[in-house]
């Protein structure tokens, strides 16, 4: 199973975990409520994971220009 992490903004993947010797609790993902993970994971028919998460592209736009969160839909 893996684990991979893409920016939710414009979808590059930002990394990925192998998970034969990690847990879920682990990654933190123990942390989020039960929407949260409905809204940041998801997975496929193989079992293997993806968080969205946010790149450091977007990461800098947004902290750059607060109001593109206001935009947020630009991207969906
Ligand atoms: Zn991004």
């Amino acid at each position: 199973m893996a684990v991979y992490y893409s920016c939710k903004h414009c979808n590059v993947q930002i990394g990925k975990l192998d998970l034969h010797s990690v847990g879920s609790t682990d990654l933190g993902l123990n942390q989020l409520t039960d929407q949260e993970r409905e809204e940041y994971l998801s997975y496929d028919d193989q079992g293997h994971m993806y968080v969205k998460s946010i790149c450091e592209d977007c990461y800098e736009m947004l902290r750059r220009n607060p109001d593109f969160h206001a935009l947020d839909s630009f991207i969906q």
